[in-house]
Order: C-alpha cells, then structure tokens, then sequence
C-alpha cells in the first residue's frame, strides 16, 4: 500500500516531484532529450539535430578543400586494442556523446567530394536521406501492417514502379527491401531452393542441386551458396566470351545438356546484369530459351531465372528515352552506350526476380536493395511459413509469413521509393547520362595523351582503367605489346609494379592532403589484375595480368575541370615513382 502512494505522489503533471525514487528522477534527465511526444515547438529531438546538423557542416572541407571529412584523415585507433572499451557507469549528455559521435567522422573518405572517385559508392540524395530518417524517428516495422500501416505504399508501390518498368504486371509482382545486393541475391537462390527441392524447407537440401553463372559473376555467390547449405562446390561457372565478357551460350548449353542426361536439377541460372566495374550484360533473352529447352528432370521444380541487376538496373530509365530527337542532349558516344545497355536491361522481362540496389546506381543510403518478383502468388505461397499467434493481420500486406528477416527497417523502402519520385525518369537519366558524359571526356583526355592508354576501351559503365608509362614510351603501343605479347611479359610486370607505385602514391597523396597545382589530390583506386593478358587466357600465369589505375566518378558534382586535374595528378604522381626509381 504505501508504494502504491509513493508511486501516485511521485508525478504530477507528467514531471517527476522531490519525493520521486531516485530512478525516476535520473530517467527524467535523459527523457528530457527524448523526441516529444507532442506537437510543439520545443521538441528536444528537433532542437538536437538543428544543433548536430551544424556541427557536421564544420566536418565538411571549405570549398575547394580535400576529400576526406574533417582536418585530417588519420586513423584514430589501434585494432585490436580499441575494442578495450566499457560502458561507463553514468549517463553522459546528449551534447558530449553527439561530439564523440561526429568525431567517428573525421578523416572519412567524403563521399559529397568531387575528388571521390574510388568506387561504386554514391552520394544519396536529399529526398532519399530525408525519406529513411523518418522511420528512425517513428520506428515502422514492416513485418507486418499493424507496425507500419500506411509505411507499407512504399514497398509496394516501389513492386509496381520496377515491375512496370521491366514489363511485368505491376499487381501481381512483388518486392522486398533487404540488406544489400547479396540480401537479394541469397533470396533469389532460396526462391529457387524451393522451387526446385520443395522438400528442403522441411527436410534441408539433400540434392546437389547446381546454380549457374559466369565467371565475371559477383562473388556473393559464395556467401550465399554457402549460407544456404548448398554448399559452394554446387556454384558451376560459365565461361565467358572473349570479346562480348558475356556468359558463352554455347557453354551453357553444354553443361544444361550434361546435367539434364545426369538428371542433376539446375535450382537457379544468374544473369549478372551490369557487373560491379566493366557493366557487362548477360543475354538473358537467350538464357531463358536454353532454360526453356533443358528442364529439370521429373520429380523437380523448374529452374529459377534471376537477374542480379544491382549494379545495372537502372539503365531502364532510358526504355521511354527518345533516341532520336535527344531531348537532354547527350553526345552519340553516350547516347550509343546508353541505348545498348538499356536494350539489353529489358530482357529482365524474362527473369523470375531480379536485385536492385538503390544504393548504387540509386544515389539512396545503405541499405536500400529490393528485392523483386513477378510472381507474387508463387513466391508467396512457396515460401510461406504457418501462422503466427503472437501477431495480428489487421492490413491486407503481411511479408512476415516469408521473409527471411523478421523485423524489417522501413529505412531501405522509403528511401528506395522517394528516390523514384524524387528523380523521376528523367532524372535518373540525366544523372546516368551525365556521369557516362564525364567519363567519356576523360576518355578523350587519356586517347590524346601519349603516355596514357586506356585498359578498358571496349566498356560501356562507368569505370575507367587506365595506364600510364614514363616520357617517351608510346603508351598504346608499349600497352598492345604487353596485352598480347608474351616476349613482353617481363615489361608487363614491370610497368604492373610501376602502376602499382603510382596508385599507392596517389592514395598517400589524398590521406596527406597533398596539392598539385595549388588543388587537392582525388580519392582514385588501382586494380591489380582485372583482366588477364591474352596469352594467358585461364589465368594460369598470376603474374600475367593487367593493373590499371582506376577512375570511378559517380559524384553529380564531378566536372570536366576535375577529371582533367585528376590527370595532372596522375602525371605528378608518375614523375614522383620515377624520380624515386633513380
Ligand atoms: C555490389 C554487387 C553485389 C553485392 O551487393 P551489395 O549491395 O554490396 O550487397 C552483387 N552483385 C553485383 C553485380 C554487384 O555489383
């Protein structure tokens, strides 16, 4: 009885009083941080982020400045002896831990900078930051409808948006956002598990069933494979065409035959459509017609067709563009490229699912990847799992039944979605367009200069490779040498170390905040080995492989200005490996 009164005596207008327990007393000051529950203007969340929004500005460089975050890139810590760390035994304000937390901060590549051009790594737009900041606010888990409510228009409407695009009918597809390519990924491969082996949802996989993609494949595949229980040695990888880098159809069909008179089932073919860096596309078209002539054998599901288009899918946003009277003005180069990739993107109509990663080719945060299906009904029911007593469907959408996750953020979906709004078409193409339009001016710089050459000529994405060799070496014939020749595969490894030397250069130079010509160094990377010398097909010599510097400018505020200091950069960098080398 008397706790019951110390406990009514301890509020009074939802503020804890001086008789309070101490409990409620020390909670009250850090409920004092707390978003509001109501309306109003003093709402402590809104009050704090005002506050850290200017702090983080002061991480950003001043105009001009180098691309790291902060006043300098200096690693702050020591592995493993930063994790000696302890929870201290008292709160500590809001202020003094945001300071910590936008210290983490200093030092980090700028992903905002112009001299960012390391890799597939985009900076998100406005409306999609915005979009995925509210769910960490009003806390939507889209498990099911009762958590999310109306939350849930974003991934079921983003279902429609792609499926539309790719020609599917939009209301009987469906989509899960998930954690990355490789989320999407390991659903397609347990969509096809299913399929194929119906048993293996009960009884675990006790069939050697095989999964088919080409060599140039993302390397996900053995995560998943492995994490499914398939087992790694079930991934059979098909070699690829010399010239095209696309999967050989004439080598998929020889091993769907070999399977089929073995009567080994096929769970899954992966059309890789766009790879990570040379944007290489399967003939997924084609694919689906060998599939269609090489059924599994009685007693097994049919194959299942996905695209892993996380890196590619966007190039559907050119299907509606009009070629011909070039509204947004691209020059023919990119207008080729563009075309091409966006016909061959279309042949996801013959997919079964397929992976988009908006946080690539999206311009969106991490993780915002959805997964795709045209089948709903079959997914769906396939994959289901019985009832759930513990939750309620109160909403005609309830992914919990057969998803792989159990809570899900509504971060991904939301940013997924405001994104497609937010860009539009158009303005997926003018970003796309552009950023091709950027690389091909680096191109033409690299075409005219003779110590460059380009590594990759025959590329239609976004990466550039390239090489570059001291004064007075004709760069293409010197590269056409080492590429094909096999006298000259002494100079292959010597200007491979050279390269090497050059790219580590121009790393230090960036983490030093190093000036050339009174501007600060890009952010660039090396590939040590991203294609093999033509005399070394299989790849039998390691050392007879091709590194090249390598540009990936996916910022939207990248200028020909930039791409052209990029290059004095490189040509500063050679001259420093050389006057090193005497
Ligand atoms: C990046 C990539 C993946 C992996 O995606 P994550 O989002 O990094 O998990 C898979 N496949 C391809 C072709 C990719 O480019």
């Amino acid at each position: 009885m008397e706790q019951k009164e110390k406990m009514e005596s301890s509020w009074s207008n939802g503020q804890v009083t001086d008789s309070a327990p101490q409990w409620a007393k020390y909670r009250q000051i850090m409920t004092g941080d707390f978003p509001s529950p109501f309306r109003g203007s003093d709402d402590p969340l809104a009050q704090a982020i005002m506050k850290a929004i200017q702090k983080i500005d002061n991480l950003r460089p001043e105009k001009g400045g180098p691309a790291y975050l902060g006043s300098s890139s200096k690693l702050t810590y020591e592995y493993p002896d930063v994790k000696a760390a302890s929870i201290k035994p008292e709160s500590q304000d809001l202020d003094s831990v945001m300071e910590d937390t936008i210290n983490l901060f200093q030092g980090m590549p700028n992903v905002a900078s112009p001299l960012t051009m390391a890799n597939v790594w985009p900076q998100p737009n406005t409306a999609s930051i915005i979009a995925s900041i509210f769910p960490l606010i009003f806390m939507p888990n889209i498990i099911e409808g009762e958590y999310s409510w109306n939350v849930h228009k974003a991934e079921l409407e983003s279902a429609g948006m792609i499926a539309n695009l790719f020609g599917w009918e939009p209301t009987k597809a469906g989509c899960i956002y998930t954690y990355g390519g490789s989320g999407c990924w390991l659903y397609g491969l347990k969509y096809a598990l299913t399929r194929v082996l119906p048993d293996s949802r009960n009884k675990g996989i006790r069939t050697d069933a095989k999964v088919l993609c080409s060599a140039q494949s993302h390397y996900c595949r053995e995560n998943e494979t492995d994490w499914t229980g398939l087992g790694m040695d079930n991934i059979v990888l098909i070699p690829t065409d010399d010239t095209t880098n696309q999967m050989s159809l004439e080598a998929l069909e020889e091993r769907l035959k070999e399977f089929q008179s073995q009567g080994i089932p096929v769970a899954s073919i992966i059309c890789t459509m766009g790879t990570t860096d040379a944007s290489v596309f399967d003939p997924i078209a084609e694919v689906r017609q060998l599939m269609d002539k090489y059924p599994n054998p009685q007693g097994y599901g049919q194959t299942l067709l996905y695209a892993d288009a996380v890196a590619g899918w966007s190039w559907i946003m050119f299907d509606q563009y009009d070629f011909e009277s070039n509204p947004l003005e691209f020059s023919q180069e990119v207008l080729a490229i563009a075309k091409k990739n966006m016909e061959i993107i279309k042949g996801i109509h013959y997919a079964d699912a397929i992976g988009v990663d908006f946080h690539k080719f999206g311009w969106s945060p991490y993780v915002s990847s959805c997964f795709v299906y045209k089948d709903a009904a079959e997914f769906e029911n396939i994959l289901r799992r019985g009832s759930y007593a513990y939750l309620q469907e109160v909403t005609p959408y309830n992914p919990m039944y057969y998803t792989l996750e159990v809570s899900r953020s509504a971060a991904g979906s939301l940013a997924g979605w405001a994104t497609m709004k937010y860009l539009g078409v158009k303005g997926f193409q003018s970003i796309l367009g552009g950023i091709l339009e950027v690389r091909y001016y680096l191109q033409t710089l690299i075409d005219e200069h003779p110590q460059m050459v380009m590594a990759d000529a025959d590329d239609d994405g976004f990466i550039t490779l390239f090489r570059v060799y001291p004064e007075g070496v004709d760069a293409d014939s010197q590269f056409n040498k080492e590429l094909t020749d096999k006298n000259y595969r002494g100079d292959l490894i010597k200007y491979n170390q050279f390269t090497e030397a050059i790219g580590e250069k121009l790393f230090n130079w960036y983490l030093s905040g190093k000036q050339v010509n009174g501007k600060y160094t890009p952010h660039m990377a090396y590939s040590t080995g991203f294609r093999n010398a033509d005399y070394n097909p299989d790849g039998t010599d390691p050392e007879a492989v091709i590194y090249a510097l390598k540009c990936y400018p996916m910022n939207v505020f990248v200028t020909p200005e930039v791409m052209k200091h990029a290059l004095n950069c490189v040509i500063a960098a050679r001259d420093e490996v050389l006057q090193e080398m005497k």
